[in-house]
């Protein structure tokens, strides 16, 4: 047994003590992690290094599943629901179900290191049963740790511009939870009955004023505030509800409390709402910073390729819009690898492994791997064609030897000519030089060609191959056939033709009807050929040309 699992406490003839109640300092088993209100970067250190480590993650309704994103890709996924009216698991499930994931986890030596997560919208113990949790946990026996999160009734109102202090109005803020059972109850007879838990004491609350924020209260709404009035907190009092909170679909309501659930009615505000109440709610004419972002409010669909850096969904998130990403190519494994294993297996001859794209690293390296090899197997030099590839040799550990100023086949020719040519140039310049090209099978023949002529031994072999998707991703989907799609990208005249081969014909003629950019001349071409003719064309025909355009023409 290593020194690790021994200080864990797992040999009971050691420690019998465990059953009766764990041992705090044991390393934790369980992690109880807040996931933050909804926007992904909202999540702390601890947080996305416990994902990084999960053996299993138990999520609820309300983390947003992007944080997904930080765990290994073995790690098991459990949905345990929670929305109102949709529980995948009831609580007592969700109980057992981390308490026997925890023994399972330390019985299994193989994932030493690895934890359970347990991810919790907000913050694991405001309103989130996270305490309950913990104490079964620790009842178990089972060593865990809490990792608090921002909890959506402090960042939902920084992102409507509300500061749940602020010294000119108030000193105090109480989180109040708004789930009354009986929620048709407009009575101002505030029973204790009536609510879940020690219930409210609603005199209490309208007595100390300051900042009130309310959880869960979007059904409630009418009796809360109308229990605050008849308690005699004045109607007057400025309020507001955040919907959606952080999310770039997020929406705020400003009124009173006497009008605010009449307001939230009419406007069939919806859960997951942040209702807050006080004086603070005014400062939001001056701090609304999230909502007031130039693209706030505008969903954009980006047609790309996969290996087309994100910088173009990144900046437009930033500037508020709401992002739905559609690949229009993806990469799968060649039919057969009988020829790309038998040259993996002499990668030692070549005088250099050539990779054209941050796909083909990954091809090889897995396929390498699974053949049992491992970095000892790569020849002396390693070449990439640009910095994203050779970002992905870094990955695996290796330092790519040859990249050339312009990332085209053409340069990287000549670059690998003026390394392995010892100042010769022309036919004989790489007489007795060997290459191997890993690359997807529609890679452009001309850097094979340029090796030929002067004079290499080249083997181009396919480790990947590239395919248009059969048809659009889920998300992509919904914002195509709902009203809500303000504008669609292309960034290439392949990602025009990829999209209309993936379409139904009524998918493209849903195209026609919304705003399309383009990033340059030869896209537009292809685009006014398949019936899309671009509605706006980026004068400078790049990423930061097209958020440009984007910004002048919502301007
Ligand atoms: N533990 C969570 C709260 C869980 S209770 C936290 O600390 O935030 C669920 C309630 O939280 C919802 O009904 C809603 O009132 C609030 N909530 C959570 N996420 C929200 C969001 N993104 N926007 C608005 N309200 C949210």
């Amino acid at each position: 047994m290593s020194e690790l699992s021994d200080s864990t406490g797992s040999t009971p003839t050691i420690r019998p003590a465990v059953a009766a109640g764990g041992k705090m300092g044991a390393l934790p088993l369980v992690y109880l992690v807040g996931a933050g209100p909804g926007d992904p970067g909202l999540i702390t250190l601890s947080g996305a290094g416990a994902l990084a480590r999960a053996a299993t993650v138990v999520y609820d309704n309300l983390a947003n599943t992007e944080l997904l994103k930080h765990c290994p890709e073995d790690a098991e996924l459990i949905y345990a629901g929670k929305s109102s009216g949709d529980h995948a698991l009831t609580q007592d499930q969700i109980n057992d179900l981390l308490v026997s994931l925890a023994a399972k986890l330390k019985s299994d030596p193989g994932r030493e290191g690895r934890c359970v997560v347990r991810l919790k919208g907000g913050d694991p113990y405001v309103f989130g049963r996270g305490g309950e949790e913990g104490q079964i946990l620790r009842r178990a026996g089972i060593p865990f740790q809490v990792i608090p999160g921002i909890t959506a009734g402090i960042a939902g109102p920084g992102y409507a511009g509300i500061p749940v202090t602020h010294r000119d109005f108030t000193s105090t803020v109480t989180f109040v939870t708004g789930h009354l059972q009986d929620s048709s109850a407009a009575s101002a007879a505030a029973d204790a009955a009536e609510t879940e838990g020690p219930g409210v004491n609603f005199t209490a609350l309208a007595e100390l004023g300051g900042t009130l924020v309310f959880y869960m209260g979007v059904k409630t709404l009418p009796a809360l505030t109308a229990k605050l009035m008849a308690a005699g907190l004045d109607p007057q009092t400025p309020a507001a509800i955040i919907h959606r909170a952080t999310f770039a679909a997020q929406k705020t309501l400003v009124s009173s409390l006497g009008s605010v659930a009449q307001a939230a009615r009419q406007a069939q505000v919806k859960a997951p709402a942040i209702t807050i109440i006080g004086r603070v709610v005014t400062v939001r004419d001056e701090l609304n910073w999230f909502e007031s972002r130039p693209l706030f409010g505008r969903t954009v669909l980006i047609t790309r390729s996969r290996q087309q850096a994100s910088m173009l969904a990144e900046s437009l998130t930033a500037l508020g819009a709401q992002v739905v990403e559609a690949a229009t190519v993806e990469t799968i494994a060649p039919q057969d690898f009988s020829e790309v294993d038998r040259f993996l297996r002499q990668l030692k001859s070549y005088s250099a492994v050539v990779f054209t794209s941050a796909n083909g690293v990954d091809a090889a390296w897995r396929r390498l791997r699974s053949l049992g090899m491992d970095s000892r197997a790569w020849p002396d030099r390693v070449a990439a064609i640009g910095p994203a590839t050779a970002a992905a040799l870094a990955g695996i550990g290796v330092t790519a030897d040859i990249i050339p100023e312009t990332f085209v086949g053409e340069a990287l020719a000549l670059e690998l000519t003026k390394c392995f040519g010892k100042n010769k140039t022309g036919a004989a310049a790489l007489t007795g030089q060997r290459f191997l090209l890993l690359r997807a099978d529609i890679a452009r023949p001309v850097l094979r060609e340029e090796l030929l002529r002067a004079g290499a031994t080249v083997d181009d072999v396919a480790v990947y191959r590239t395919v248009v998707p059969k048809e659009l991703p889920p998300a992509a989907k919904t914002v195509l056939a709902s009203a809500s799609l303000d504008w669609i990208t292309f960034t290439s005249a392949s990602t025009a033709e990829n999209l209309w081969t993936m379409l139904t014909a009524e998918q493209r003629e849903m195209v026609r009807r919304i705003k399309r950019l383009s990033i340059g001349p030869i896209t537009s071409a292809a685009m006014t050929r398949l019936g899309w003719p671009p509605t706006l064309e980026a004068a400078s025909h790049d990423i930061s040309g097209m958020i440009e355009a984007l910004l002048q023409s919502e301007g």
